[in-house]
């Protein structure tokens, strides 16, 4: 089974409305532009622009993520976004388990698990992101550490359809750093990760779901990451700001061979 290479822009806290609808207008023009292979794509802006972002990209494939979510469903949780908010504003995907949400907001494991399942329950795409630290690659930990994440985040979740769920490996060196995990070192990883899907799930899960790349992708670097086996994608951080930047990573997706 192929896998359509997923290049997903996260934006983190940056970008008001205005400079969100600027972007995904130009964004779309030029992504219609482009020829060769699939690929989807879809940007992570702050809450505040995920319905500006929807607005924008209507009429086009071009997918919005939100960066994060809370489990419940409605209620009394001040400042927390719940999974049907997201739907309503448009998005498809939320990325959960991000590196500065574990190191800044607590989240945890546990915390990803249940964000998880309430996506789901809403027919939203969960982006698990996970990944080793510095510390742990150095100790030689780096595979226990992605297996403990990936199965507690992932724990008793029945997926069946690999189309919803996609895999973020991050190694937490990498992100914003300027240092990047090289092709190797994300192939060995995310082999590793797809047969541990096969455990988790089936082996027709392991087969489709999309493992993405994410720590320092950039124009010059997103082509050769691309070209590995399990490389699925990439989650892009600073590059995906600067929308010519952003355009070159998809360009470059669109020649993996499947
Ligand atoms: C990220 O924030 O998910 C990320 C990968 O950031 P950067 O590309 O800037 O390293």
């Amino acid at each position: 089974m192929s896998r359509t290479p997923l290049i997903v822009g996260n934006w983190k806290m940056n970008k008001t409305i205005k400079e969100t609808k600027d972007f995904c207008l130009r964004l779309k023009n030029e992504l219609t532009a482009q020829k060769n292979g699939p690929v989807e794509v879809a940007v992570a802006p702050p809450f505040t622009a995920l319905a500006a972002a929807a607005e924008a990209f209507l009429g086009s494939t071009i997918a919005v993520a939100a960066q994060d979510v809370f489990w419940a469903e409605s209620g009394a949780f001040t400042g927390e976004i719940s999974p049907p908010l997201l739907a309503d504003a448009g998005c498809r995907y939320a990325v959960i388990g991000h590196s500065e949400r574990r190191q800044y907001f607590g989240e945890n494991d546990e915390s990803v698990n249940k964000k998880a399942a309430a996506l789901m329950k809403a027919g939203l795409i969960p982006i698990l992101c996970l990944g080793e630290s510095l510390k742990e690659r150095q100790g030689g930990l780096a595979f226990s550490v992605v297996e403990r994440q990936t199965r507690e985040g992932l724990k008793d979740l029945g997926v069946k359809n690999p189309a919803d769920l996609i895999i973020a490996y991050e190694p937490v060196w990498a992100i914003g750093t300027g240092q990047t995990a090289t092709p190797q070192q994300a192939q060995e990883i995310q082999a590793f990760l797809r047969k541990l899907l096969r455990e988790l799930f089936s082996p027709a899960m392991a087969q489709g779901v999309r493992i993405l790349y994410g720590g320092s992708v950039k124009p010059d670097n997103s082509a050769e990451l691309m070209a590995m086996e399990d490389v699925d994608g990439a989650l892009v951080g600073g590059a995906s700001l600067d929308v010519q930047f952003f355009v070159e990573i998809v360009q470059g997706a669109r020649t993996k061979k499947k």
